[in-house]
């Protein structure tokens, strides 16, 4: 099942729960507004080549869209509108007051120069100007676009509309971002994995911990756990995997890969198969890299007590039911890696306040929201007897619905 097939599922699950209108569950799944731009740009031979640009904005009701701009060969319109729909009611279960969009560009920025990259985002910028901005569409990075990518749109915007700091998140610090930022996915992460745990009176120097991805996500999630007396004893990347059933030196392993770019012949553990990564006996496991790398090959294999979905959808929904069935406790990705898009927040306020917080304000903040997330789902899957997962879903399209209804149908 794909992301948008699953993601709508899940909508509709949660839309049966709460008992929605059926013209209002039709009016929540629609987006907002797709947008398709075509980029042409000079290449750095003088040849002309030309993109597609696509930003789909999902739901307003609750604030400004949010959302990545990916740069990838297989941009599909498709997956863009699912990841945009997932933005609303991720952003609903942070309770930070935006709706959801994403976007993206059909190119691979690996075979483009640095010129070419800043030509093909001033143009796509030029092109969806007058549909974003501080106050409706506000973009960040995603795959294979970065802190600079976000820099070049705020200057391209900045020409039409006047310096604009806070229409674009993940921004260099130089040009108004969050100290925090870089850390605040994996940070999040940490927070609503202590959140769980903390239920069953453990804290994650009890556990043990494997992750998938040693990314920007899992390289800070695996480092947090590290320095909070946590268990990591396994970790893979696409170059490899290593074990140590003591528990990875992980500022040793951070230190290995930065010099060798890889975590193969590190020589604090044993290498491992990658591929056994996900089923390797341990408490908690953090998908950290692809989505649907849990399905029903795999599912009935997992022996971790606890998922926390640090990846855009890790588990498909076969594998949901598999592990569900199984007693396997799954902390689902529209809260468990909400923290990015809540420190994607607190940049904006700033950049809207004109005052920079300094970095414990933003962990301390960012601790509150997920703490206080994490208690609202809990609420809901108390009220509607139900598991995590539909506890975030139903708190994220209650609050989309509540806010559409109150703003009213009328033209
Ligand atoms: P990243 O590109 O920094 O890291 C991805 C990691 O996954 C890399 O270590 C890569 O080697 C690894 N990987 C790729 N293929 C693999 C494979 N087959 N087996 C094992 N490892 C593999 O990306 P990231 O920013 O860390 O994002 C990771 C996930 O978290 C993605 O699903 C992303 O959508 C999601 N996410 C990221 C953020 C954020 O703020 N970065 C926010 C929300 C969700």
């Amino acid at each position: 099942m794909n992301a948008l097939a699953a993601t709508s599922r899940n909508f509709r699950k949660a839309g049966r729960i709460l008992g929605l209108d059926s013209k209002l569950e039709k009016s929540l799944l629609i987006p907002f507004r797709e947008i398709k731009v075509e980029c042409t740009i000079p290449k750095d031979d003088g040849s002309l080549v030309s993109y597609v640009g696509f930003r789909v904005q999902h739901d307003n009701a609750r604030g400004p869209m949010k959302g990545g701009i990916r740069y990838h060969p297989e941009v599909d319109p498709d997956e863009v509108n699912a990841l945009a729909q997932l933005m609303t009611w991720k952003t609903a279960v942070a309770d930070i007051p935006y709706g959801g969009a994403k976007g993206g560009i059909g190119c691979n920025p690996k075979e483009l120069s640095n010129s070419e990259l800043e030509r093909l985002t001033r143009v796509f910028t030029q092109k969806i100007h007058d549909l974003i901005g501080i106050h409706t569409d506000i973009p960040a990075p995603d795959m294979g676009t970065n802190a600079q990518t976000m820099a070049w749109i705020l200057d391209e915007y900045s020409k039409f509309h006047g310096h604009s700091p806070a229409v674009v998140t993940g921004k260099p610090i130089d040009l108004g971002g969050s100290l925090g930022r870089e850390a605040a996915t994996g940070r999040g992460v940490v927070f609503a994995t202590e959140a769980l745990l903390a239920e069953s009176g453990k804290s994650i120097r009890d556990m043990t911990f494997v992750i998938q991805g040693f990314g920007n996500v899992g390289s800070w999630a695996a480092r947090l756990i590290h320095e909070r007396g946590g268990k990591v004893i396994a970790v893979s990347d696409i170059t490899g995997a290593v074990k140590n059933a003591n528990g990875i030196d992980i500022p040793e392993l951070l230190k290995h890969k930065e010099s060798t770019g890889n975590l193969i012949n590190f020589n604090g553990g044993d290498s491992m198969d990658a591929n056994e990564i996900l089923v390797h006996e341990c408490d908690v496991l953090i998908p950290c890299a692809l989505g649907g790398v849990l399905n029903r090959e795999n599912a009935a294999d997992v022996k971790a007590k606890f998922i926390i979905e640090a990846a855009n959808h890790p588990t498909d929904p076969e594998a949901d039911e598999i592990l569900s069935k199984r007693g396997v406790i799954i902390l689902p990705d529209i809260y468990a890696n909400a923290g990015g898009v809540t420190v994607s927040y607190f940049e904006w306020v700033q950049n809207i306040q004109g005052f920079m917080w300094d970095e414990d304000k933003v962990n301390n903040e960012l601790r509150r929201y997920m703490i206080r997330a994490f208690h609202n789902i809990k609420d809901m899957c108390q009220s509607h007897s139900c598991d995590l997962r539909m506890g975030a879903f139903t708190l994220g399209v209650n609050r989309v619905a509540r806010a559409t209804l109150l703003r009213g149908w009328e033209a």
